[in-house]
Parts: C-alpha cells; sequence; structure tokens
C-alpha cells in the first residue's frame, strides 16, 4: 500500500531546500488521504524527477518561480495528482517526445527521466501527461485506487 499524500509530503520535503535556493515558491492542496497500490520507492522516483525538471526550468526563468502540487481522488477509482511549474513552456515538436528516453535539451541531460516515469506509472496501471501553456507547464498522472 503506497500513501500518496504522505510520499508526496515526503519528496516536497526533501526538495525543500532546492527550492528555497532558487526562490521557488511552491503551493499545495493534498486533500484526504489517498492509497494506491505499488512500490513506493519508484513512486517517489517519478515524483522526484518531476521535481528535479520544474527546479531545473525554474533555474533559468527570469521572474516569479513557482510549482503547484495537487492531489485529488477523482471519483472512487482514480487519482490525479498534478505537479506544475510556470516558466517557458514546453516547445509542441518537444511535447510530443518528452516521454521518449534519451530526449533532453540539456546540455548535461540524460533525457532519460520522463521515460523512467512513464514506465513506472504504466506498470502501476497508471497514466502520465503533458499540458504546456502560456502559464503553466503541469505533469498530469492517474493512479487507480486501492
Ligand atoms: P532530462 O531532465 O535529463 O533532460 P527528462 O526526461 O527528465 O530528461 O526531460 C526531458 C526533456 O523534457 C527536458 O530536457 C526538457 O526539455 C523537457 N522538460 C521536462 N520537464 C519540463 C518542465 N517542467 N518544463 C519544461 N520542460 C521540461
Ligand atoms: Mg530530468
Amino acid at each position: 500500500k503506497v500513501p500518496v499524500n504522505f510520499l508526496l509530503k515526503e519528496m516536497l520535503n526533501f526538495m525543500y531546500p532546492r527550492f528555497s535556493e532558487a526562490n521557488i515558491v511552491t503551493s499545495t492542496d493534498l486533500g484526504e488521504d489517498v492509497v494506491i497500490e505499488g512500490d513506493s520507492s519508484q513512486i517517489k522516483q517519478v515524483l522526484l524527477n518531476i521535481l528535479v525538471n520544474a527546479v531545473e526550468e525554474l533555474s533559468g526563468w527570469d521572474g516569479e518561480r513557482r510549482i503547484k502540487v495537487s492531489l485529488k481522488k477523482i471519483d472512487d477509482t482514480f487519482v490525479s495528482l498534478s505537479i506544475c511549474n510556470n516558466g517557458n513552456p514546453i516547445p509542441d515538436y518537444l511535447l510530443e517526445n518528452v516521454f521518449q528516453p534519451f530526449v533532453t535539451t540539456k546540455s548535461l541531460g540524460t533525457g532519460l527521466g520522463l521515460s523512467v516515469c512513464k514506465q513506472i506509472v504504466e506498470k502501476h496501471n497508471g497514466t502520465i501527461e503533458v499540458r504546456s501553456g502560456d502559464d503553466f507547464t503541469c505533469f498530469i498522472i492517474k493512479f487507480p485506487l486501492q
């Protein structure tokens, strides 16, 4: 049993020094407790890969830097988790390929973070998608509930 709220809080705490160093303001809406079935350390890996990308993106952003995290039950069967950051939107050509291995725009990137996220989420019978607009880039993950 994986307590998703709890893991999210843990990963946000873990990342706090980096948020703070990069002057990133976070807001969270974690709602009620949510439990899914799976592997906690793999789910942590997913959250971390996405949060690290958000910090990396915002570190090159001149202006207010924001990360928003929300978790909510859609109904009795699914939970939706979204991690959003402001900054430059992801261009269309890249949006279709960000989950492919070795796709990176960073000089020292591996391009593996999001492909690992997708593999882990799908192994947990979930889905992951990205939406990027003028205001925010969001990674939205849906997991079946216990
Ligand atoms: P890496 O971080 O090593 O580049 P990832 O698989 O984690 O590999 O990400 C792939 C690419 O997706 C990144 O290089 C970047 O171009 C884009 N990307 C991922 N997350 C974000 C984000 N939050 N904002 C903007 N671009 C992003
Ligand atoms: Mg990455």
